[in-house]
This record gives structure tokens, sequence and C-alpha cells, in this order.
């Protein structure tokens, strides 16, 4: 479908929030069946059920930029997710080959609403880790660090490893781009998430000793003696995500005390005491696969964000699935990504006057693209 010239006046959201779900899912479909294949809604793990039952696609960030990427007739893409995501997929599925392929149609990503930040992803900014590297070079040679960035990061940050010979992880790689980093380079400066970092590098030998924590806001090097930097192997920043980091071992304890064999299974966002007493740790994929490929009546305690662990209970009748935690954690910035959000970005859009479209700039995509890529060819 070809939509109207996109100097059209923006329908306001306002009016949308008043609406019910019912009336909001038959308008969100009727765009949807109006635009046909041209337009990609993408559903992350987290997101709220009303919103996935809408979406096309359903992954976790990486996975879903490049099932859109691949997309020979998507145009257009409504990324239910966070801001970080909306940019990746951007960068993936405008890079010049797929450009190419399209005789250099972009595709438009738009993130419905633009507070969709996340926590961890806002721990660690551009100016940060540029300042914090100029620090770095006052102690160790930077040429013997490799960065790494988690892929829940700003494209700035992305780029930034691309321009310094690093490179992006996600957290089902991230052992071997820590392998590939190691080959290259004696130490890696791991951001934004500190635990998906710590819990990987300890499983690779790595001890918290060579890995020293570096806060953006402590007065000198991150807060660290230069003994302590030019001793690490892993220089680690101080992020974490909100939702995996409340995750604590007395919850751990408290389910293994009232279920019985229970299996512990979490993401490794969450805190390394966490982590340690778990007896699966792996990324969000690697949960769902693991879920779905137990023998019925297996007993689970899963510490990961709430949607998806009930999603999971859901899907899943013939297993005992619990929440680790007692206390809700969900991640709230995803959340604000709901139906009327959704309808009127669409609404919008199939008015020719799409509203908050996500395009990282052009120096900024190339070097990201380079970080990425080079993730790519390691695993
Ligand atoms: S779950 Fe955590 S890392 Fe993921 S988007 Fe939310 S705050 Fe960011």
């Amino acid at each position: 479908m070809s939509i109207a010239a996109p100097e059209q006046a923006k329908l306001p959201l306002a009016p949308y929030k008043s609406l019910a779900n019912s009336e909001l899912t038959e308008r969100i479909q009727a765009v949807r069946d109006r635009m046909g294949p041209e337009l990609l809604i993408l559903g992350h793990h987290y997101q709220q059920d009303e919103v996935i039952a809408l979406s096309d696609l359903r992954g976790d960030s990486y996975q879903l930029s490049r099932m859109a990427a691949d997309s020979t007739s998507c145009r257009w893409i409504v990324f239910c997710g966070v801001h970080f995501m909306a940019e990746t997929a951007d960068i993936v599925a405008n890079r010049p080959q797929k450009l190419a392929e399209r005789n250099g149609t972009r595709v438009t990503v738009i993130l419905p609403d633009m507070a969709a930040g996340c926590s961890m992803a806002d721990m660690a900014a551009i100016d940060q880790v540029e300042s914090a590297w100029d620090d770095l070079a006052e102690v160790v040679d930077t040429a013997d660090i490799t960065p790494v960035t988690y892929i829940n990061s700003a494209a700035s940050l992305k780029a930034f490893c691309g321009r310094h010979g690093g490179i992006v992880c996600t957290s089902s790689n991230a052992e071997a781009v820590l392998k590939w980093a190691f080959a290259r380079s004696r130490r890696v400066l791991f951001f934004p998430d500190q635990h998906l970092g710590r819990n990987t590098a300890l499983k690779m030998g790595i001890t918290n000793a060579q890995m020293p924590v570096w806060d953006p806001h402590a007065d000198a090097y991150g807060g660290n003696t230069e003994a302590a930097l030019q001793a690490s192997q892993v220089i680690l920043w101080k992020g974490h995500c909100s939702v995996h980091q409340m995750f604590r071992a007395e919850h751990v304890h408290a389910l293994r005390k009232a279920h019985p064999g229970i299996r512990i299974l979490v993401h490794p966002e969450c805190p390394q005491e966490v982590n340690d007493l778990a007896d699966i740790s792996g990324s969000t994929g690697a949960i769902i696969r693991t879920v779905q490929s137990a023998p019925a009546g297996t007993i689970w305690a899963i510490g990961t964000e709430l949607h998806l662990v009930n999603r999971l209970k859901q899907e899943h009748p013939e297993q005992e699935i619990h929440f680790l935690s007692p206390v809700i954690c969900m991640c709230a910035t995803m959340y604000r990504i709901n139906l009327a959000h959704l309808c009127w970005s669409l609404e919008n859009l199939a008015a020719g006057a799409p509203v908050n479209v996500i395009k990282v700039d052009e120096e900024t995509a190339r070097w990201s693209l380079i970080a990425l890529e080079r993730m790519l060819q390691v695993v």
C-alpha cells in the first residue's frame, strides 16, 4: 500500500487513551489489513499479551531486527520494544546490502512511545564512555583493550565499539564474543551491563579480582586504583537491568525449600549471587527453548521479565512454572507500549503522517554496523 505524503497533520494521542481495548484492537487490525505485508509489527518477548497478539513477529531484540530485515516486502516496522531495539532495527534493515536489494528504498522504523527507553542502556552515555576511555589511556594501553557492548545499548555505543576495534554481543553469544576479544587484546571494557559481563567472564575462569567495576560517577578512574586497572582482564561498566537486578539469592532459597526438586532458570542479567545458585542461566531464547523441551511435570522458578514468564506459564500448562521473585519484576518502559500508543502510531502512519520515527544518523549507523557484523562473524 502506498501512503499519502508525510505532510499531513498528525493525529493527537490523547483521544486514544480513553478507547476500550476492543475498539483499539479492531482499529489496529484494520490498519494491518490495509497496509498488508509492507507493515511489520514486531513484539518483544517482554511485551504485554494484547500487544503480542497483534504482532507479526515475536522474539528478542536482535532476532526481531534480523527477521524484519530479511523480509522482502517490509517497508514499515513498528517496533513494540524499547528505543535501542528500534535503532538496531533501523541499522540492520537499512544496511547497504539491504538498501541495494530494495533499489535504495528505506524501511522506516517507528517506536510507538518515545518514552520507551531502557534503564540499562541509559546507564552508559557516549560521553561517559569516551571519557572513561581517555582516563583508561592514562593507566593502561587502550590499544590493548577491546570494547564490548551488550546489544542493549544506544547506537552511539555500538558505533564507539566499531571505531575502536570492538564488537557487540547478545546474552546468547557473550562468551564467544569475549573469546574473540581476548584473541585480539589483553583486556575488555564491557558495557553497559556489569552482570552479563561478570557472569560470562566467571564461566571463563576470570576472577572477580580481575574485574574492577567502572563507576562513571566516581571522581577518578571509575573509582578504581591504577593497580586494579593494570591487573584487570575485564573492566565492567557499572550498569544493570532494573528488572533482573531485583532477583535475590533468598528468592532461590525460599523456592527450593518450598518445592523440592525445583529447577532454577535465570537470565544472565541477574546478579552473580542468583546466577551462581541457578541450575541454568541463559538468554531469553535459551529460557524459552529450555521450557519447551522439558518433560511434563518439571517444576521451574524462572528469573526473567514477568510478562515472558506468565506467557510461558500459559503456553506450558503441563509444567509447573513459578516466578522467581515474590515481587513484580517487569520492564516498566517496555510496558509503555500499549494498544493506545500502537493504534495512534499506526493510524498516523496509515494517514501519511508517521510519528516517532527512529532514524540513526549515517555515520553512527555505519560504525555500529561494523561492530554488529564483527559479532555475526563470531557466531
Ligand atoms: S528488561 Fe532491562 S535490559 Fe531489557 S529493556 Fe527492560 S530495562 Fe532494558
